[in-house]
């Protein structure tokens, strides 16, 4: 599949990577708007958080748990902010659903 996600999970592009596991994949974002700002994401194609059904949302809660685990290894005791943008007016940019772990500096409300 033509997925820039797709293909950052399966290493066929470059990207530097915080944690992979079977299921899970994270790695910097290229663009940050904060000095932690990590892309969290399934290695299964989910487009949007409107896609997460019964059948795949195992995948979505795990995620969160890496979300815990990479705060606590990064020793993120100040606090962080986990969010998925959802289509056109949240500013969705790659349609493979993602979680940007987003901390180290103070967040406003619109995060930027
Ligand atoms: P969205 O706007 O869809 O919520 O977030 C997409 C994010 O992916 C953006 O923060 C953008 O900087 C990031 N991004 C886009 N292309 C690449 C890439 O090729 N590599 C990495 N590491 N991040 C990317
Ligand atoms: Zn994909």
């Amino acid at each position: 599949m033509d997925c820039l996600f797709c293909k950052i999970s399966r290493g066929e592009l470059p990207s530097i990577k915080v944690y992979e596991d079977d299921t899970v994949y994270a790695f910097k974002d290229i663009n940050p708007i904060a000095p932690v700002h990590i892309l969290i994401i399934p290695k299964e194609h989910i487009s949007k958080l409107e896609d997460i059904t019964p059948e795949n949302s195992g995948v979505i809660s795990h995620i969160f748990e890496v979300a815990a685990k990479l705060a606590k290894d990064m020793g993120l005791e100040n606090g962080f902010r986990v969010v998925s943008n959802c289509g056109e007016d949240a500013g969705q940019t790659v349609f493979h659903i993602h979680f940007h772990l987003l901390a180290g500096r103070k967040l406003g409300w619109e995060c930027q």
